[in-house]
Parts: C-alpha cells; structure tokens; sequence
C-alpha cells in the first residue's frame, strides 16, 4: 500500500476515534460513539497488518482468534459491577503490550545492527517505564477490587522515599540505555524497577479510590502506547494513544472533582477502607433507637399525594438489578399525575455512568436523570425521594464531619426531601465503609429489602391504591 493511502486511512481511522469519543460523552449517543471507535479500530488493525510487510499471519491469526475469543466471553459473561476490575486487567495489557513490544524492537534494532537515534531509545525507555508501572499498577488495581489484596491502603515508613529512590534508579538506568543501547539486558533491568515502583505506588491506595487510580492508569496505557508508537515510528499508534492518554486524565479530573479530593491526595493520602472508617463513629451511636423501618403500604400512601418523587440509584440498584422496576414504579406515579425526577451522582455505584447505563437499559427518558447540580436545588421542594441501594453519595457527613474519608464530597441533599425512604438490606455501610446519620434522620424511613423485592412490593402495593 502506498503511505499515502496509508496515511489517508489512519487519518480516517483518528477522526473516527475521535467522533467515537464525541458520542460517548452522551448516554444516548454512546452505543453508537462505541462502533464509531471500533470501526476506526478495525480500519487501523487492517491497514497496519496490510502495510507492514508481514512474512507470516499465522502468529498474528492466532493471536487475534484467541484473544477475540477471551475478550467476546469476557464481555458477555463479567457482570456491569465487575467493569472497573475487567477495565483494570485491560489497561494493564495495554501498558505491559506496550513495554513488550518497545522492547522487542530495542532488541531486533541492536541484534541487526541497526543505527538506533535518541529519539527511538527515548521512546522505548519510556514505554518500558509507563508499560511497566501500567501493568503492574493495574494489577494490584484488580486484586484490591476483587478482594485478592486487602482494600485498605497498605502502607510502610520510607515508602514515599523508597518509590523516590526506585523512580530515579529507573530513570539512570533509563539514561544508561540512551547513552549505550547496545546494553539491551539494561531495558529489562528497568522493567523490573518500574514493576516494583508500579505495586509499590499502587498499594497505599485505598480501594474505594480505586476508580479514579484506574482512570490514571488507563491514562498511562495510552501515554505508553502513544510512546511505542515512535518506537514503531507509527502515527496511528502514536494518536490513538494520545487520545487516550487525554481521556483518562480528563475522567481522573472529574472523578477527582466529584469526590473533592486532590489527585495528589488520591494517590499519596492513604484515605479509604477501615483505617479510615476507624476514625468515624461506631454505628450503634449513630443508629441506636432512632431508625425508623417502613413497608410496602406506608410507602405507597406516602406516594399517593406527592407531586414530585425524586429516586436516588447507588450501588444496590446494580447489584439487585432492579432498574426495570425502578422504571415500572415510575411509570405508575407519572399516570397518577406526579413528577419522577432521578438524581445521579457521579461516583454511584461502581464505575462511572453506571447508573446511566442501566437506567438507559430500562429506556428511562435521558431528560429525567439530572446530575447534582441540577437535583439538589430541587430536594427542599420534592415529597418522597427513594433511594435505592445508595449510601455514601448520600451521606451528609460529607458536609458535616471535616475528618471523614468522604468530607467535602459533594452529595446528594436527599434529606432536604419531605420524605426519604431507604431502600437497602441492612444498615450496612456502603463503600467508604461508615455509618450513615441521613438512616436515623427524623424525615427518613429503612425499607429493609432487597432493591428489586422492595420495588416489586412497591409497586403492587401502588397498584391497590
Ligand atoms: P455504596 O457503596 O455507598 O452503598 C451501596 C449500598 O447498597 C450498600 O450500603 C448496601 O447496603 C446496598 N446494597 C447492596 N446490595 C443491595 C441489594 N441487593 N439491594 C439493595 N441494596 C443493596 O454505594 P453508592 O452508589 O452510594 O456510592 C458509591 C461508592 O463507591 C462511593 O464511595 C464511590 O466513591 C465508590 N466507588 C465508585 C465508583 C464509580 O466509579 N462510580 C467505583 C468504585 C467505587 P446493604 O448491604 O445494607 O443492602
């Protein structure tokens, strides 16, 4: 193929990725922004195989059938709430693909003798060095979510000094390998300091900001297949990455933003778990003799004169599934003449959208779900807001406590509705791990039940009105 033509698709397959990106922006345009990206996937896949003079497919064939084959099951088979572990192991694979092929070709340059710039060993420094930490970073990301690694930040004395001490030894050995790229067992010395960095700078990480770390990481895996793509001196690879690279930082920042933490104290804080929930009062002070459990009836007659209802989804919703029901209610309280607003925070549930992907499954009009800023002017003036299998986004000791692991997150005001009811199974508390005072609040009721039991309840007791 004449690099024209090849620069021509690759051009076409960047303005496709970066439309794909447009579109996911939006719940309603993001199925489609989705195939957009996989369209100009496709398009660069085949014009690198096309142009790049290959002996032999067979590897390549392989490669492809069996990875399709994992990535097909695994996307059919892992459940929406496993999709921050599923997209951790996937930027880990990019990051160590990355480390891999930069040094693959740092080793075939030297082994025919090639004449090898700065540029190119530049670049493969700096994949071996992101690749590495991207890999192993994910990876403890991924064992922290699945509950192989403890959730609590796992913290020693000297450990920011030793991460220092690790960084700088990688980037001397990274400056050995510059100066002398003929060394080529140098590359891999620094893959084995980088991995280390990468669990060491991973692990004091608590796992409720495990999220915003695999955002950064999934940031990393572009920035060093960005930089693989100069090894290979290969401008699909080198923009794909980029866009990468800016997406994942744009979505740290805003995660970052909606849970009012800096990134620095993301990363360096050591908050989360039980060493922070150590410091929170004990449940039994915060519930004992002041919380007050509902049933389906109570719920009902309160819906029956309100005039607007606000519904809160968090984390159980996902797990009982429950969305459909959720629509079905509201569907049944609109024909009786009241208002259903949803109010979605941006760090409900497990990964972000998550609520509006399942909500958007039950075709809930995209108009309805507003975002804090838009809902929480409108509490004061709501009857009933039903939160369903939400917590810590409705915490109010985010406003009220300055030591708690979620102080300054912005939240949802639901306990300025009329009314709260609490659907959820226990008082359990929700992710950051502490007691909830909006369960013993005066104006709030614990409708103690599985999400989607609750709402079939709720529903028929609706339906006798
Ligand atoms: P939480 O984790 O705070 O609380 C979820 C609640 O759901 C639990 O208290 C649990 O109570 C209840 N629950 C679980 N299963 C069911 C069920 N079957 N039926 C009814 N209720 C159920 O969730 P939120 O959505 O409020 O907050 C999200 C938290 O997760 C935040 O701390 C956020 O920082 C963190 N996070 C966010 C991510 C994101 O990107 N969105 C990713 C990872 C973490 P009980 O057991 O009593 O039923």
């Amino acid at each position: 193929m004449s690099t024209a033509l090849i620069n021509l698709a690759y051009l076409l397959a960047s303005v496709l990725f970066i439309l794909g990106l447009k579109g996911l922006a939006h719940p309603r345009t993001a199925v489609r922004g989705n195939l957009i990206s996989a369209l100009g996937m496709l398009i660069a896949v085949v014009v690198t195989l096309l142009d790049k003079s290959i002996v032999d497919y067979t590897v390549i064939l392989a490669g492809l059938v069996v990875g399709g084959a994992i990535g097909a099951v695994a996307a059919v088979r892992v459940p929406m709430t496993a999709m921050p572990e599923m997209v951790a192991l996937f930027n880990g694979f990019g990051g160590g693909a990355s480390t891999l092929v930069a040094g693959a070709a740092l080793v075939e340059a030297i082994s025919m003798s090639a004449a090898v710039t700065t540029d190119f060993t530049v670049a493969t420094v700096f994949s071996g060095l992101v690749g590495s930490v991207t890999f192993w970073g994910s990876l403890v990301a991924f064992a922290k979510l699945q509950g192989i690694l403890s959730g609590n930040p796992i913290l020693f004395p000297g450990q920011h000094a030793l991460n220092a001490v690790l960084l700088i030894s990688s980037l001397a050995v990274g400056g050995y390998i510059v100066s002398d790229p003929s060394q080529t067992m140098a590359y891999w010395v620094l893959v084995a300091i980088a991995s280390v960095l990468g669990v060491l700078i991973t692990i004091p990480i608590g796992g409720a900001d495990m999220p915003v770390v695999i955002s950064l990481l999934n940031s990393y895996s572009g920035i060093a297949a960005a930089s693989t793509g100069f090894v290979l001196n290969n401008n699909m690879l080198i923009i794909a990455g980029s866009l990468v690279g800016a997406s994942g930082l744009i979505l740290t920042n805003i995660m970052c933003k909606a849970m009012n933490r800096s990134l620095a104290n993301v990363l360096f804080g050591g908050v989360g778990g039980e060493a922070a929930a150590a410091g929170a009062p004990s449940a039994d002070s915060v519930y004992a003799g002041k919380v007050k459990a509902t049933s389906a009836e109570e719920v009902a007659m309160l819906l029956e004169n309100a005039r607007r209802v606000i519904i809160v989804p968090g984390y159980g919703m996902a797990v009982s599934q429950a969305q459909h029901q959720v629509r079905q209610l509201a569907d049944l309280l609109e024909a009786r003449g009241a208002e259903v607003l949803y109010g979605i925070h941006p760090v409900a549930g497990r990964m972000p959208g998550h609520m509006n992907v399942l909500l958007a499954e039950a075709k809930v009009p995209y108009e309805k779900l507003l975002d804090m800023d838009q809902v929480n002017p409108l509490f004061k003036e709501t009857d009933v807001a039903i939160v369903i299998g939400a917590n810590d986004v409705v915490n109010p000791v985010a406003r009220t406590d300055p030591n708690s692991p979620i102080a300054g997150m912005p939240i949802l005001d639901v306990d300025q509705a009329r009314t709260v009811v609490i659907i959820k199974r226990s008082l359990s508390p929700g992710f950051a791990g502490i007691p909830n005072p909006l369960f013993a609040a005066d104006n709030a009721l614990m409708y103690f039940s599985d999400g989607k039991k609750a709402l079939n309840e709720l529903i028929a007791a609706v339906k006798e009105l």
